[in-house]
């Protein structure tokens, strides 16, 4: 009994610390470490009576062998990484999509898959040899004859959620 805690708390864990929903097979990897002899068989287990516990959820992406997230985050949408077929929770939401349906169609929900590249993927080599707009702007030589007003108007500020 005691082992099967450990194995349930590892793979709980392993997806609570990734924070995006996993495959069972990077929950394998991941709570590997946590639970030591830890199997396929025992991961596809565990995931069934976590979600039947309702502590788990499935995220299932058309073509895809399903995922598992933590339960409970709410009205929320993903995003899967064309690159490392990795898959992110976005938090924000277009909001009421009715518009799109024909007229006279009732709306009663949505799913929504963004498909990209991820933060790490995107950038090439991770050095990052293009350096941010912002610094750049600043790199040109000033003739100090004079004095300069630096004042910046500072970008907006970003959308509040
Ligand atoms: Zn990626
Ligand atoms: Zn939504």
């Amino acid at each position: 009994m005691e082992r099967n805690t450990r194995q349930r708390t590892a793979i709980r864990q392993a997806i609570a610390d990734a924070a995006r929903p996993l495959l069972p097979q990077e929950i394998l990897e991941a709570a590997g470490a946590g639970a030591p002899g830890l199997s396929m068989a025992t991961v596809y287990r565990n995931l069934r009576t976590l979600v039947d516990e309702g502590e788990l959820r499935s995220v299932l992406l058309p073509g895809e062998v399903a995922r598992y997230e933590v339960a409970g985050g709410g009205h929320h949408h993903h995003f899967q990484c064309l690159s490392c077929q990795r898959v992110f929770e976005v938090d924000a939401c277009p909001g009421d999509l009715a518009s799109l349906a024909p007229p006279g169609f009732t709306v009663e929900d949505h799913d929504l898959t963004l498909y990209g590249r991820c933060a790490e993927c995107a950038t090439p080599a991770r050095g990052r040899k293009a350096a941010k707009p912002a610094a750049a702007a600043h790199s040109h030589t000033h003739d100090h004859g004079h004095a300069h007003d630096h004042s910046h108007t500072p970008k907006p500020a970003r959308r509040a959620r």
